[in-house]
Formats: structure tokens, sequence, C-alpha cells
């Protein structure tokens, strides 16, 4: 029965463009026949058709031009107009009567055909705005699905007309086009029946209020407990007539910026630190062999001057690995290339690096006469990083071991220690820049993040890998492959 009223119902196949023939063929034939059977069958009376027929007919050439358009409405009347000639025919009209009821029938034909035109072409004009409007708003809503940030129209009364899928992506939240925030209670707030986390819903609410936002950050969880930051702008639509009639907002994620705006707050603030620990160091160094020097005691004097060297050192390391940063961004970061002994190196770094530790031993497994081409100083430099890491990172540990080794073309080069380890997870990200594992409980560590991130560049820069093997809590195994170098390949 639904059904059957939608069918009939000649408003809703407004803007459809599909006129049928049939319908109004069908319809109009069995009006006739129906009408007949009535004279003939129930009111007994040829002549009783006079009294209804001009109303039923106009009835249907109205319903059929507004339905199926001008073809409808001229098919019902062609219709009626041939019934009209056959009740002329079949009631034996003569003379005169004959004359009138022909003039008659051409009179309302024309009248008939006339109506049929006017609603039919009302019908059809109707049909083709509705068209280009549904074609206005699918364009708008094919822009609006293809932007590349969150988008989301809400009417003037804050429920969502257009939201696109991008949106969905950023807050992780299918919101239905019709959803609107009433003054419910936050937790109150459903979308397809379930519950939304607080900071969705308090984005939601800034969005569907239609109050203009500029630049406002939301931090909003997202299902899978993600936290992204979204920068929202919003404003009010005004019509012609300067009344609010939707109001649009455009949702981009920040999230990535945000975490490389706190990775360089984070990097400013260790840097200061790290800075300021051997200068306050310096300066007191300094003013105690002042007063040594002024009580004649030398010997003091002597071990202040090594703490001030000490302090110096970890300055000029930390200035020159900042200077290195810089120049491996800028592309400027430059080798001297020379034959050497990478043996000797090793020996020396050990030497060197075993001076400021008492607690580990560093052991040297295998170290053969490896003849490399590259920065002599560079590579000393990924060996004092790897040493010192794993004496910083092995606070509890005895034994340092460093081994190198050839394999095949290259030599191998591992640093191990007993210490912290590193989470499977935190592998690869610890060579990147200014990464720090921040998961150490308890232990601070000092360092700005840069260690790996230059020795990575290094040994790269001389067609070598570094890489990691490392258990949480059991100790790190670091390693770097450098090309041997062979007279044929220089
Ligand atoms: P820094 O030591 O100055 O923080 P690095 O680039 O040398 O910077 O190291 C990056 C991070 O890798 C360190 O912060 C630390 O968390 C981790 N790491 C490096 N070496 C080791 C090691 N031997 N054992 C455990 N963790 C290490």
């Amino acid at each position: 029965m639904k059904k059957l009223l939608y069918y009939l119902n000649p408003m809703v196949h407004l803007g459809e463009r599909k006129y049928s023939v049939l319908f109004p063929l069908i319809v109009n034939l069995l009006a006739s026949i129906l009408s007949e059977l009535y004279c003939y069958g129930i009111a007994k009376d040829p002549m009783a058709v006079g009294a209804y027929i001009i109303f039923v007919n106009v009835a249907l050439i109205v319903y059929f031009s507004f339905r199926e358009g001008i073809r409808g409405g001229f098919i019902s009347s062609l219709i009626t107009i041939a019934y009209y000639f056959y009740i002329i025919d079949t009631r034996h009209y003569s003379g005169k009567q004959y004359i009138a009821g022909v003039e008659t029938t051409v009179i309302l034909a024309l009248l008939y055909f006339l109506l049929a035109f006017i609603i039919g072409w009302l019908k059809q004009h109707i049909d083709r705005l509705i068209e280009i409007q549904f074609d206005e708003r699918q364009r708008l809503e094919t822009i609006i699905q293809q932007l590349p940030v969150g988008a989301i129209i809400t009417d003037k009364a804050g429920k969502i007309t257009h939201i696109n899928k991008r949106t969905h992506k950023i807050i992780g939240l299918k919101i239905p086009v019709g959803f609107k925030i009433g003054t419910d209670k936050l937790k109150k707030i459903k979308i397809n029946g379930k519950a939304i986390i607080p900071s969705q819903a308090s984005f939601l609410k800034a969005i569907t209020s239609g109050k203009t936002i500029i630049g406002r950050e939301f931090l909003v969880e997202k299902k899978d407990h993600k936290k992204v930051y979204l920068h929202i702008n919003s404003a009010p639509v005004y019509n012609k007539k300067g009344k609010i009639i939707a109001a649009a907002t455009i949702i981009s994620d920040i999230t990535q910026q945000k975490e490389l705006d706190q990775q360089k707050d984070h990097f400013l603030s260790m840097a200061s630190h790290e800075l300021k620990t051997p200068i306050t160091s310096l300066k007191m160094f300094i003013d105690l062999q002042r007063k040594q020097f002024e009580k004649e005691d030398t010997k003091k004097a002597k071990y202040y001057n090594e703490k001030i060297s000490d302090q110096a050192n970890r300055l000029k390391e930390l200035t020159s690995d900042l200077l290195d940063v810089s120049g491996i961004k800028n592309g400027k970061l430059h080798f001297t290339l020379e034959e050497f002994d990478l043996s000797e190196i090793i020996q020396n770094t050990v030497e060197d690096l075993q001076g400021i530790t008492q607690q580990h031993e560093i052991i040297v497994s295998n170290n053969k006469k490896f003849i490399v081409k590259g920065d002599k100083y560079r590579i000393y430099q990924v060996l004092v990083n790897l040493l010192s890491n794993a004496i910083k990172y092995s606070p509890d540990g005895k034994k340092i071991i460093i081994n190198a080794k050839k394999t095949k073309q290259t030599v191998t080069v591992s640093v191990q220690d007993f210490g912290i380890g590193i989470g499977k997870d935190q592998q690869l990200k610890i060579f990147d820049r200014l990464y720090q594992v921040n998961d150490i409980k308890g232990k601070n560590f000092s360092g700005l993040g840069l260690g790996l991130y230059i020795s990575k560049e290094i040994i790269v820069r001389h067609k070598g890998k570094l890489w990691v093997e490392s258990e949480k809590g059991q100790g790190s195994t670091f390693f770097f492959t450098l090309p041997l170098f062979s007279r044929k390949h220089s």
C-alpha cells in the first residue's frame, strides 16, 4: 500500500525527468471503460455520463500532465476526446444535437490540450531546475569530499549537512550527515549508538556551534587511544541578506608539527642544560684554582686545571656535535680521506676512553691490522661515541668488548656492553636526529640525542652500515662496517 501511494504521489517524482506513456494510456482507457460500465450497468442511463465525465477527465489530465509532463497530459487528453466522440456516436445524437456535441468536443479538446501543455511544461521546467540544483549540490559534495583537509558544513541549527571522508580519517570517528549536538551532557552524546570520547565531543560542540573559531587547537583522542592535535578554522556563512545560513569548518591534523615543536623545545632545554653544566663547572674550578694559586697550593691547582680541561673538552664536544648536525643538514660535513690502519684508531680510542672509567674494563677481543680508506678523525669520532654510550648506558656493567673482524670485502667492528639495553621498537629510532629513549625509569642520562645520528651519517658516507642488536635489560651491541681498502678499488 505504501509503495502504491508512493508510486501515485506526483510530488515524489518531481525532478526525476522520467515520463511514462503506458501509465496515462492505461488509466484513461480504464476510466472510459468504467464510465461506460457505470452508465449501462449501474445507472441504466447512457446519458448519466454527462453528470461527471468532465470533472473526471479534467482531474486525470491535470494529474498526468503534472506527473508525466506534456506527453502524459496529451495522451490523457487524446483518449478523453476519443471517448467523447465515442459517446456522440453511441448515444445516437442527430441534427443540431450532433453538431453541438461535435463543436463542444472540439472546444474541449483545445482547452484540454492547452491545459495539458501548460501544466506539463511547468512540471518539466521544475524537473530541470531541480536537476540543476542537484547537480550543483553534487558538485559541491564532490569538491568537499576531495578537499585535502577535513571539511564540515553545518546548517544554522548546527546540524551537519556535509562532512568529508578526510574528517573521518583525521578524527577517527564516522559522524553521519544530520548529526547535531544538542544541549545534552557530553557523556550522553552518541554516534551510531556508541558513546564518544569527551575530547571529541567538546571538539564537535565547537564546530557545530556555528561561531567563528580561528586557529583553535584541540587535542582529540581517537578510538584507538592515539592522540591527534587538530587545527580548526570555522566561520558562519551568510546569505545575501546578511542572515546566517550555515557554518563551514576546516580541520587539519597538526600532530606532526606539534611533535616537531615539542622536539625542538626539548632540544633547546636539553642543549641549554648540557651547555650550562660544563660552563658552571669551568667557572667553579677557575675560581678554586685562582684561590689555590693565591694560597700557592700547586697540587690542588693542578687538579683543578685537569677538571677545567675536562669540562672545556665536554664543551668542545657539544659544540662540535651541534656544528656537525648543521653540517649534515647543509651537506657541508667535510671528510679528509686517507689510508689508515683501523686497529690503531681502535687502540687509541680504547686507551682514551679507558681513562674516563674505572668501573668498566674495555676489552679488545680481536684487533688485527685492517687498512681502510676514510677520514681517521671521523672514524675515531664514531668509536668514541659508541664507547662512551656503552659506558654511559651500562651504569652497573663491568665489561665492554670491542671487536674487529673481516667479513668478505669489509671489516665489521662491534662494541658490546652489558647495560640497560634498548627495546625492539626503539632500535631504529635511536639513529634519528635528537632521538633519546625516554622510558629509562629513575635514571638521568646526559646527552642531546645527536651522537648516533652523526655516527650513522659518517659511516654511511664511508659506504658502510651502522646498526644495533640489543635486548632490554641485557645490554647492546653496536656494529659498523667499513669497506676494506684494496688498490684495485682505489
Ligand atoms: P645521547 O647519548 O646523547 O642521548 P645518542 O645519539 O648517542 O645520543 O643516543 C641516542 C639514544 O640511544 C640515547 O639517548 C639512548 O637512549 C640510546 N642508546 C645509545 N647507545 C646506547 C647503549 N649502548 N645502550 C642503551 N641505550 C643506548
